[in-house]
């Protein structure tokens, strides 16, 4: 890299890890309410309540959306603690994150943000099981399940120590991977997307879902549902694959969607 331009660069990023904290705080607190809320206002507007109230949704309580939104706050905080450490990593050239896009070349960009996915995706389905140990959940875990009917303000509910463990795998995985800015990017949207997705609810989303056959192999509202009320079933992220090998999934999760919503909250086995 221009050593010129990497001066200019450094001078841009040089500011205290104070001023990074804060500034981060601001920014994840900012995406949380615009991505989680208009989610949830769009899918949850009595508009909508309304017109489909024959399929008899689930509407959680206003109390245990305050809980999920008070602990998405703590979570801010400390992803902002987590982002201001890579920032400042970076600064003091400690990271593998490139900012010239034809360093590793172009197809790397894409490579390397699946590895991401991937690794995250293994990275959360051990550790999730793990939470769910006796000995942890009530220290780990027990926040994000607060709500067993989850909405869009549950994808950022977690308990401080949770939170602080899977913020980990982004300040690890950069000093590991070479990663580029927009790499980065890409994967923080993602995983933001992915998250309000995930909690959605039970019955906001198609169900031919679960039945598509790409739809099989990647983690939704329907498969994240099942795991809210049944703490054995459905630990993964993005992608089924741990959960189908390992025989978390229930193999006829995908059948029992096939039929009325009432009826599968309602499954023996999710009770
Ligand atoms: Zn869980
Ligand atoms: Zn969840």
């Amino acid at each position: 890299m221009n050593a010129k331009y990497k001066d200019t660069e450094f001078k841009l990023l040089d500011h205290s890890f104070g001023f990074y904290g804060i500034a981060f705080f601001g920014i994840i607190l900012a995406r949380y309410f615009l991505v989680a809320g208009g989610t949830y206002l769009f899918f949850y507007s009595p508009l909508r309540q309304s017109l489909e109230i024959q399929h008899q949704k689930q509407i959680p309580s206003w109390q245990s959306i305050q809980k999920d939104i008070k602990l998405s706050v703590f979570s801010a905080a400390i992803f902002a603690i987590a982002s201001a450490l890579i920032v400042s990593a970076y600064s003091s050239n400690l990271t593998r994150i490139y900012s010239n896009p034809q360093q590793y070349g172009l197809w790397y960009l894409g490579v390397s943000y699946l590895s991401v996915l991937i690794l995250q995706d293994a990275y959360f389905y051990f550790t999730h099981r793990l939470f769910h140990h006796p000995s942890l959940f009530h220290w780990l875990h027990k926040g994000h399940h607060r709500s067993r009917y989850p909405t869009p303000w549950t994808s950022f509910a977690f308990d401080p120590l949770e939170a602080i463990v899977s913020s980990l795998f982004l300040v690890g995985i950069v000093f590991i991977i070479p990663l580029h800015f927009i790499t980065l990017i890409a994967v923080l949207t993602t995983m933001t997307i992915w998250a309000v997705l995930n909690h959605l609810g039970i019955d906001r989303f198609p169900i031919s879902f679960p039945h598509h056959w790409l739809g099989k192999w990647f983690i939704g509202p329907a498969h994240h549902s099942i795991h809210h009320l049944k703490y054995t079933l459905h630990y993964g992220l993005y992608f089924t694959f741990w959960d189908k090998i390992l025989g978390t999934q229930d193999p006829n999760y995908e059948e029992k969607f096939a039929r009325d919503f009432p009826e599968v909250i309602a499954d023996k086995d999710y009770t």
